[in-house]
């Protein structure tokens, strides 16, 4: 049926395989069954991993996430009962749609050869475009399980895909599906083909269905959906169900940053008036003069407008004794007379030329020759000097700005420093074209958290909220409108999916509906850590990592979660169709919280507000532009030390020497608790994260490393 070739993928799972690669033998069985199907399907790509939870993860989520994606993985093997068999637990998770009429189609093929068939606990299911199915680790038992679906995987694969709607792949009705895929649910069966191929309007009308639903049978349980099973990230599923290990996927920064990339919407364009609240954003178009600069020919100086000719023998001299005909102020004043040959006209800086006068001479280059009979005002002005040229000391109209002139270029960032508005308002721009900046609200979890500024004194295990104001100002340092969207509680269950809720849609604490929700808090490892399993089952989100090597900041979680804005209320809204809205759940110690903001948040920030949409340049040598932090390279006072395996980002104060003009880094606490990630303090005066990359021993003083800088460089000794 398909006319595009699919794209398929096989993931060994085997301890020994992954140790001797010539061992596997279920790669060429099963991309045999693949070359059976005609041009349907490509040929499968393999990967081996060992029995390890991550490596599954990490190879799934390679072929899921990325812009390589694949129509279908085939995990095979660790589906068994042994204690390493963890292929299903690590495969779940992943899941965003349990295909649960796959894993009975496959069980009830391979019981009709062979009871053990109950042995195997296959999981399927859709993870964004791609179907996932586990097949048992024998060769033989892949295959059957294979044969018994692959009639239908094109058609599952391709909704899965999105690349038909639904509608049209069963406008011929579901004869017409079966034909397509080569089998009838009246003809009878080959031995290759599923023993039960569900109709998709009645269930239950097999035979085969004796075997799930006991009658004596011996096979009551296997065929409950995986999504009807409890699951460790299930809040109601108690501590003793829970994950002893995270089963997120641990990310390596670089890679954490990229998927945070490619999953941050790209800016929406707004028009703006002229105003400081334009500061911070990036123009999203090039802005042209649409008045010159300056309108008029205006004098640069004090002093008398002349008639001044190219050469002392084109024309009467400047020098000499003038009548003084007119005086011009800087003022918007009527039209000026005309300056008759022979005189001049007293005129004050900025203002405009009489007609017929082409330069100015400085009042400092004239004496007063006489004055009128009242003794009030000069009558004649004597120049002292004949080398006027023209335009001397005057401004041409549009020589600072021609009109239509381009002033200002898509991607220019209006800075606090004001010469961007000052192009702006000189050229009488009205509005501009920028980048929607992100509305970023912020959350506290906790049971624990009081307010900052609570009266009463803390009782037992409390703590104040800091995260929130710091967090909250630094947002508001960098310029982003921010909603505070106060604490929620752990307990009761539902206070945290209500305020999530709410803080999307722009009800409760927040008037207008956020871009971004930042929590804290609730992404380590305790039964209460309820924002995995929120995102996830409550909201329909999606977390693409849940798990990032560094220190501190190892639990952060970034998250998107799909948003119909409710109603039609402004008609005038160009984005009405679904929006994507970011969920970065930092870890709740202080330090972490604060690392991860600068250093996760802040480029998807950036990229949200338009700054990747720099003009191009015609320059190649020119890198991309940077987003997030500025990186830079300092030299350490001390020694620094190094974890044997995350990167870590050491809190530091970067100085700039008054003496030698090198950047210095000093750690804002060393011994002990000092750099510990519920330790507040190790922020208060930081200005830089040092990248310190694992290692063993330290970084010894004198050595150059790069740092992030978070703040200005404050003068050192
Ligand atoms: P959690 O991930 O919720 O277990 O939080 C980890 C640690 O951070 C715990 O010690 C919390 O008490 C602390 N913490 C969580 N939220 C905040 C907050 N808003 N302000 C200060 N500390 C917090
Ligand atoms: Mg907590």
């Amino acid at each position: 049926m398909a006319t595009n070739t699919l794209r398929p993928a096989i993931l060994v799972v085997s301890d020994t395989a992954s140790q001797d690669p010539s061992s596997d033998r279920v790669s060429d069985t099963l991309g045999a069954v693949f070359s059976t199907q005609g041009p349907t399907w490509q040929q499968p790509i393999t990967k081996i991993v060992p029995d390890n939870a991550l490596d599954i993860q990490r190879a799934v989520c390679d072929w899921t996430d990325g812009p390589n994606w694949v129509n279908l993985i085939l995990l095979s093997g660790g589906t068994g009962f042994a204690v390493k068999d963890i292929t299903p637990e690590a495969v779940s998770p992943l899941i965003h749609r349990q295909a649960p009429g796959l894993v009975h189609g496959m069980l009830a093929a391979s019981l009709k050869v062979t009871p053990f068939a109950m042995m195997s606990r296959p999981v399927a299911g859709v993870r964004d475009k791609t179907l996932i199915i586990t097949l048992p680790g024998s060769p033989k038992g892949a295959k059957e399980n294979l044969d018994a679906i692959i009639k239908l995987l094109p058609h599952a694969c391709t909704q899965a895909a999105d690349v038909t709607s639904s509608r049209a792949l069963h406008a011929g009705g579901i004869k017409k599906l079966e034909a397509d895929a080569g089998i009838s649910s009246a003809s009878p069966q080959t031995s290759s083909q599923a023993g039960h191929i569900h109709d998709h309007s009645h269930h239950h009308h097999s035979h085969d269905h004796h075997h799930h639903h006991g009658h004596g049978h011996v096979v009551p349980k296997a065929h409950t959906a995986p999504s009807e099973r409890p699951q460790s990230n299930d809040p109601n599923a108690g501590p003793n169900r829970r994950y002893r290990e995270s089963p997120y996927p641990m990310l390596p920064v670089d890679e954490a940053l990229k998927v945070i990339s490619q999953y941050t919407p790209d800016p929406v364009i707004i028009e703006a008036p002229v105003s400081t609240a334009l500061v911070g954003s990036i123009l999203a178009e090039d802005v042209y003069a649409g008045e010159a600069v300056p309108a008029y020919r205006a004098s640069i100086v004090d002093g008398y407008a002349v008639i001044a000719s190219e050469s002392p023998d084109s024309g009467p001299s400047t020098k000499g004794i003038f009548p003084v005909a007119s005086i011009t102020h800087a003022n918007p004043g009527g039209t000026l007379a005309p300056l008759e040959p022979g005189t001049i006209a007293r005129i004050t800086t900025g203002a405009p030329l009489p007609p017929n006068a082409n330069a100015v001479v400085m009042v400092e280059d004239t004496v007063l020759a006489s004055s009128t009979p009242d003794g009030q005002e000069e009558a004649t002005i004597e120049i002292l000097t004949a080398d006027i040229k023209p335009l001397e000391n005057v401004r041409e109209p549009g020589s600072d700005i021609a009109l239509g002139s381009r002033i200002l270029q898509k991607g220019d960032l209006i800075t606090s420093v004001g010469g961007e508005i000052g192009l702006l308002a000189a050229t009488g721009t009205p509005t501009v074209k920028v980048y929607k900046k992100p509305c970023v609200g912020v959350l506290s979890t906790g049971d624990e958290l009081v307010e900052h500024n609570d009266p009463s004194k803390l009782h037992g295990g409390q703590i104040r909220d800091s995260n929130r104001p710091s967090l909250l100002s630094c947002l508001s340092s960098w310029g982003f409108p921010t909603v505070d969207l106060g604490i929620a509680r752990d307990t009761p269950v539902g206070e945290l999916e209500r305020s999530l809720r709410n803080a999307l849609r722009g009800v409760g604490h927040s008037t207008t509906s956020v871009d971004v929700i930042i929590t804290t808090g609730g992404v380590s490892m305790g039964e209460l850590d309820l924002l995995k399993p929120t995102i996830e089952r409550s909201l329909g989100g999606t977390i693409h990592f849940g798990r990032v090597s560094m220190k501190p900041g190892k639990p952060t979680t970034f998250a998107t979660v799909p948003f119909k804005p409710s109603g039609s209320s402004s008609p005038s809204n160009v984005q009405q169709e679904r929006q994507t809205k970011l969920i970065f759940s930092l870890p709740g110690n202080p330090a972490s919280a604060l690392v991860t903001l600068n250093l996760f948040v802040l480029p998807s920030l950036h990229k949200f507000m338009g700054m990747a949409q720099k003009h191009p340049t015609t320059d190649v040598s020119t890198p991309p532009v940077a987003l997030g932090l500025p990186l830079i390279a300092v030299c350490l006072t001390h020694g620094f030390p190094r974890d044997s395996k995350r990167t870590d980002y050491h809190r530091a104060v970067v100085t700039a020497s008054r003496t030698d003009g090198r950047l210095y880094a000093s750690s804002t606490g060393l011994e002990g608790v000092g750099q510990r990630s519920s330790r507040v303090g190790s922020l208060a005066s930081a200005n830089a994260l040092v990248v310190i990359s694992p290692g063993v021993g330290k970084l010894e003083k004198g050595m150059l490393v790069q740092a992030l800088m978070m703040g200005a460089v404050v003068p050192g000794e």
